[in-house]
């Protein structure tokens, strides 16, 4: 493993911005991430694992540490033993670095289900766990067996279940803890598992008698390439801000001002699909020098040509600022900041 230095993030991410990092390493197996962490450990450096840069914004500034980009593959197979009828089914086993949607199609072609509608979603299986990524009504938590990481701290190679990693909206155990680094994931295709297309939109899209688990994911194909921008051809790290999550009572507030508000309810809280003030405030399609809001999909930022992180920062505190000032809800980004 040969660790460079000042290396460039910008071309490292799909949002097309940030400067260098100090040192960069690119890692294909346990012991290239050990010398790695090593390296960080001894020179006091920070460091920061790198997957496919979709969910990430990088400072102008660069990173002064070790960025590890992550590229330790595989995909094995196994078939699950059965013990009582409702059991067994097919146990698919990743490493972090393999690209996700590369992932879905080898499961998708087996005709496996369970992945499809998290189809075409940049970047890697390690962040697909970190981030808990969504997408038409599936979460990648409900597939999920094991997580297996690299503790920082102890030095040792260790197994999570499910129950232990924590997942969240948009979020995990992996993403608060930055001494556990994903190593591999198990995700598990259940023998009776049915095709969710309850999302809207999906349905009326399949016209077919027999709907196959290759039909559904063409679908999502179709509408995601409509709906989202082509990253070869534009800077974007997807959907910028998280939907807020809000208390019942914080609800019936917000729905003095603005009866209307979009929301779904989950268990005793309510969320809130921001994109809908966000477009109400104006902001969809607005555009400031290199960077502006998406045309068609409010929560997409843009990098139109050689933005600054800045650029994009000062947009979303503008945005931020708005919706705090007039519906009281405080808005995170889902992107996660390297500085
Ligand atoms: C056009 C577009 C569409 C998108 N659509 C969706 C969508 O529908 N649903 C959705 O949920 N997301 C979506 N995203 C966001 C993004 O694709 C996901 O969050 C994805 O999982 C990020 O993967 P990555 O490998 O690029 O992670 P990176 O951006 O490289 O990293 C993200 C975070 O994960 C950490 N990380 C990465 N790998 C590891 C590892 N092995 N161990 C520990 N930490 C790690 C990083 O340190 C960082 O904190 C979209 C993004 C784009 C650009």
């Amino acid at each position: 493993m040969k660790i460079q230095d000042n290396i460039l993030l910008a071309p490292y991410t799909t949002f097309k911005i940030g400067g260098e990092a100090r040192y960069f390493a690119i890692i294909k197996n346990i012991e290239d991430l050990k010398d790695g962490v090593n390296f960080a450990l001894q020179n006091s450096l920070p460091f920061f694992i790198l997957g496919g840069g979709s969910n990430i914004l990088v400072s102008d500034d660069g990173f002064d540490g070790l960025v590890l980009k992550m590229e330790i593959k595989s995909i094995d197979f196994r078939y699950l033993e059965v013990k009582l009828p409702n059991e067994g089914g097919v146990e698919v086993v990743a490493g972090a670095g393999e690209n996700w949607d590369d992932l879905v199609v080898s499961t998708v072609e087996k005709g496996l289900i369970g992945m499809e509608n998290l189809s075409l979603i940049p970047g890697t299986v390690g962040a697909s766990v970190v981030q808990n990524i969504g997408a038409f009504g599936v979460e990648v938590e409900s597939l999920v067996s094991w997580v297996e990481v690299f503790d920082i701290e102890t030095q040792k190679i260790k197994k999570l279940n499910n129950q232990e990693c924590n997942f969240d909206y948009r979020t995990s155990l992996f993403k608060k803890s930055k001494n556990l680094i994903v190593l591999r994931v198990a995700f598990q295709f259940k023998k009776d598992a049915k095709l969710n297309f309850d999302y809207i939109g999906i349905e009326e899209l399949l016209s077919k008698d027999k709907i196959t688990v290759q039909d559904v994911r063409d679908v999502i194909i179709k509408i995601r390439k409509e709906r989202y921008p082509n990253i070869k051809d534009i800077g974007t790290a997807g959907c910028f801000f998280q939907n807020p999550i809000i208390t019942q009572d914080e609800f019936k507030e917000l729905q003095k001002i603005f009866p209307d508000t979009p929301h779904y309810d989950i268990s005793e809280k309510v969320k809130i699909p921001i994109a809908w003030f966000i477009d109400k405030f104006g902001w969809k399609g607005y555009r400031k020098g290199n960077v502006g809001v998406h045309k068609d999909h409010a929560l997409i930022l843009i990098n139109y040509a050689n933005a600054s992180c800045e650029e994009v920062q000062n947009l979303t505190n503008e945005i931020s600022k708005e919706i705090l000032e007039k519906t009281k809800l405080k808005i995170e980004p889902e992107v996660v900041f390297l500085k």
